[in-house]
This record gives structure tokens, C-alpha cells and sequence, in this order.
């Protein structure tokens, strides 16, 4: 069975990005619990209108609701990148049980200043058509409002507003030492520095994956 990643870290601390990489160059899938939720968003399923409200908010999803989809679309004969699932201990029991079951697994933290994340989520723009993602501080796309990838539209995330973010940030701090020890338990967590520059935490991901 192939080894399962799961990506630890508070919104904007950089997993996203990192699964996006890793899925291009190495053939592993990216499972954003977000992407999965937002895709239910915008079609207006009857799940989609149930969670709008919460994630607007930035408060979590039920715990329940979010399994389901992700069980929905998880294939493990695949390698799976579990990004934003779990974030609560009982996320974390409910993976082991009803999704991972025997699987191998290693879960790593991306370790942040949480003062570094609020600036990197306000100048955060997400392409409408193909999902790439920019910071107009570090990452800024060639042309104002427009994908480098595939000329789609980039728009601001509804939650990645200062207000909310603050709100999401206190829901991650809240939730995630449990997350950790639940791992660090297990003898399955590895940290990561992610205040460093996309490339150089790649480098140190890779390393960690021996890739
Ligand atoms: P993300 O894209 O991971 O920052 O997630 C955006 C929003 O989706 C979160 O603020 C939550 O409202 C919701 N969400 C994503 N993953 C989960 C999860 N594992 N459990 C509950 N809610 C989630």
C-alpha cells in the first residue's frame, strides 16, 4: 500500500503550494477538503448551501459532513495528499479508522509565525479557471487580475479577509496541539520551517519524502 501524506498547518502556511508541486512533479493527489468544499460551494449542491454560511465565517465545517466527501474522493492505491483535513482530534481518529485503516502514513507540520500568515492570506488571489495560486507580495502574477498559468481570472477568497482570517487563525490555534500529539504518539509527525521561500521548503520537503 502506498504511503499516505497528511499536511499539517495553520490557512496560508504554504501546504497547499507545496501539495500542488509535489502532485506536478511526483504523481501524488492533492485532497484539499477546502477545493472539495468550495468546488460544492459554487455548483449550489444541497451540501454546498449548507456549509457556505461556516466557511464564510471561517469556522469549520461538521465533522461528519467533511468525512463523507472526503471518503467520497479518496482512492488509496493512489498517493493521497490529505491538505486541511484533519483539523481536529477527532478529524484525526476519524482518518485513522474510516480512512486510512492499515494505509502507511506521515503526517508533517508546517510550522509558521502565526503574525506572518494574516499578510500572506490578505494578498492571496486564487485563479477562477485552473486553481494556481498567487501573493501579490511574493508571488505577484505578470499582469494585475490575470493567471500566469491559463489567462483565467484571479479573485480574493470570500474567507481570506482580514476579519475572517482572524477567526480562522483562532479556530486553527485552538484546534491543532491535539492534532499534533496525536501524531507525535503515534511516532509519525515531522516539522517543517515553512517561513522560509517556496523553493527551499520544497527542498526540505523532499528531503524529508527522501525524493
Ligand atoms: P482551507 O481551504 O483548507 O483553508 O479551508 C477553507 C474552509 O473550509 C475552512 O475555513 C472551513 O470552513 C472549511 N474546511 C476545510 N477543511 C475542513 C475540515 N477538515 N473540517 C472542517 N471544515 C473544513
Amino acid at each position: 500500500m502506498k504511503r499516505q501524506l497528511i499536511f499539517l498547518g495553520a490557512p496560508g502556511s504554504g501546504k497547499g503550494t507545496q501539495a500542488i508541486k509535489l502532485a506536478g512533479d511526483f504523481g501524488y493527489v492533492q485532497l484539499s477538503t477546502g477545493d472539495l468544499l468550495r468546488s460544492e460551494v459554487r455548483s449550489e449542491s444541497d451540501l454546498g448551501l449548507r456549509v457556505k454560511e461556516v466557511m464564510d465565517a471561517g469556522r469549520l465545517v461538521d465533522d461528519d459532513l467533511v468525512l463523507e466527501l472526503l471518503k467520497a474522493n479518496c482512492d488509496l492505491s493512489k498517493q493521497n495528499i490529505f491538505d486541511g483535513f484533519p483539523r481536529n482530534l477527532e478529524q484525526a481518529r476519524a482518518l485513522d479508522l474510516k480512512v486510512l485503516e492499515s494505509a502507511p502514513h506521515l503526517a508533517i507540520y508546517f510550522e509558521l509565525d502565526p503574525a506572518v500568515l494574516v499578510e500572506r492570506l490578505t494578498n492571496r488571489r486564487s485563479c477562477t479557471k485552473c486553481g494556481a495560486v498567487f501573493n501579490l507580495l511574493t508571488q505577484a502574477p505578470r499582469q494585475d487580475g490575470v493567471c500566469d498559468e491559463c489567462g483565467g481570472d484571479l479573485f480574493q477568497r470570500d474567507d481570506d479577509k482580514e476579519d475572517v482570517i482572524r477567526e480562522r487563525l483562532r479556530v486553527f490555534e485552538g484546534t491543532i496541539t491535539p492534532v499534533l500529539n496525536h501524531y507525535k504518539g503515534k511516532g509519525c509527525l515531522q516539522r517543517l520551517r515553512a517561513t522560509d521561500p517556496i523553493e527551499t521548503v520544497y527542498e526540505e520537503l523532499k528531503k524529508i519524502l527522501s525524493l
